[in-house]
């Protein structure tokens, strides 16, 4: 049997994280991984470039907010930044709060976070799935072959399996008797009826996009949005799949619709005052051209033409006051009706996981196993786009190290 103080099941951002804090404050550390390799997601993050964290991150940006406040202040901005530092990585600010690594490589991070648990000795055993976590002699026993006195659980959620994310993790709490909230794919593009998507194929445009279903908005966002073939991408759309993808997973015959504001700048009003000039100072010119001083030159034409049926090549002068007026609520309420998101292949996060009431919000050990600890994406917690999903898996990471290595060391 291989003996350790602490055994961290995943070697992901958040593991990674945990086996350098835990490795820093004296433990011994093994990480098992199931892929040939740690940190295989870090370097798709952000493009290739990895988002690490947001200036304005806050626990607002947070599904489960409550429960993450104290872990995050505890591990904040200052921390994260110090704790870069501290494995040779300086960040930069993208303008936009964003936080990258200077190099602008994500490899370069996880080379950091490699090289960081070599020189602590941390014990990385990779191409090892973790099946079986039992609790015997006061410590644990993963898959009968190594023993610990502490486990963290930092085995992530669904998204994107083949970044080594299969869902396992769950299984594990499970298994110890901890509750598994319902998982859904978040961070993810939406499938829009085609109809109107593939017309607009390519297109970019910044817009305020609200979920609705029935009279309910579930959800708003507001930022870029682009269409695809098969429906909506763009940071704004992924902002409000989450919802979308609790729905359709959770009734059957769920449908919702999303709908753009393609001028948030601009009031309705603005709009047709808008609209009566083009028709008073250009009355010759074709109805295709009527939107595109507001719009991208595509969108402008499929909004008019849904709106009021006249040929593209139709006068302006033409446009009687109620074409004016159903142009400009289309403007401002473009109707996209969803069927679905693109999945868990697809996401950048999964939402749900286990359970946060059943874990201490200072230290995420278990209430229910003792000496067990959860972090990253397997809690349910998850953020917005912009870096913040990564803040969490570290702070989280180093919490539970944290508090691991303060109970091993008063124990000993
Ligand atoms: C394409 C993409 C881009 C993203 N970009 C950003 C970004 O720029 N900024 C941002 O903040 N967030 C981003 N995210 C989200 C972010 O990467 C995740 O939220 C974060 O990596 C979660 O960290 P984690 O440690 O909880 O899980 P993961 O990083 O998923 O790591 C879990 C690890 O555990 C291993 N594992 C799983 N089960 C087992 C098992 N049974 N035994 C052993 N090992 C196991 C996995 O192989 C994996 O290595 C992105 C995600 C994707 C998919």
């Amino acid at each position: 049997m291989k003996q350790c103080d602490l055994i961290v099941v995943g070697g992901g951002a958040s593991g990674l994280a945990a086996a350098i804090e835990a490795g820093r404050r004296g433990l011994t550390v093994t990480l098992l991984e199931r892929l040939p390799r740690v940190g295989k997601k870090i370097l798709v993050t952000g493009n290739g470039r990895c988002n690490i964290s947001n200036t304005a991150f806050k626990d607002h940006n947070y599904r489960n907010a409550g429960f993450a406040r104290d872990v995050l202040e505890k591990f904040d901005l200052r921390s994260t930044v110090d704790f870069f530092e501290s494995i040779g990585l300086m960040l930069t600010d993208d303008g936009e709060g964003r936080l990258y690594p200077m190099s602008n490589t994500a490899a370069g991070v996880l080379d950091l976070l490699r090289l960081e648990c070599e020189l602590l000795g941390v014990n990385t055993v990779c191409d090892c799935k973790v099946t079986d976590i039992r609790q015997s002699d006061g410590g644990f026993t993963v898959n009968g072959e190594y023993r610990s006195k502490a486990v963290i659980v930092a085995a992530g959620g669904c998204a994107s399996p083949v970044h080594g994310s299969d869902g396992s993790g769950f299984e594990l709490l499970k298994k110890l008797g901890h509750r598994i909230t319902p998982v859904v794919p978040s961070l993810v593009q939406l499938i829009a009826d085609e109809s109107v998507t593939k017309q607009l194929k390519g297109l970019r445009c910044s817009a305020k996009i609200s979920l609705k279903a029935g009279n309910r908005t579930l959800a708003s966002s507001r930022g870029e949005i682009l269409f695809t073939d098969y429906g909506i991408s763009g940071i704004a759309a992924m902002e409000v799949s989450g919802k979308a993808a609790e729905l359709f997973y959770g009734e059957l015959e769920a449908s919702c619709t999303a709908v753009l504001d393609l001028a948030p700048e601009l009031s309705g009003d603005d709009i047709r005052r808008f609209i009566a000039n083009r028709v008073k100072f250009s009355p010759e010119s074709e109805l295709e051209m009527l939107l595109v001083g507001i719009l991208p030159k595509g969108i402008a034409r499929c909004v008019c033409k849904k709106a009021c049926g006249l040929p593209l090549n139709s006068r302006i002068s033409d446009l009687k006051n109620e074409d004016i007026k159903t142009i400009s609520e289309r403007v401002k309420n473009f109707e996209l009706p969803l069927k679905g998101t693109k999945g868990f292949s697809q996401a950048q996060v999964s939402r749900g996981g286990a359970d946060v009431g059943q874990f201490d919000r200072n230290t995420l050990e278990s209430l229910i196993v003792k000496n067990l600890y959860a972090c990253g994406e397997v809690l349910d917690v998850d953020g917005g786009c912009g870096g913040f999903n990564l803040q969490w898996a570290w702070s989280s990471g180093r919490a539970c190290a944290c508090a691991a290595a303060e109970k091993i060391k008063n124990k000993d």
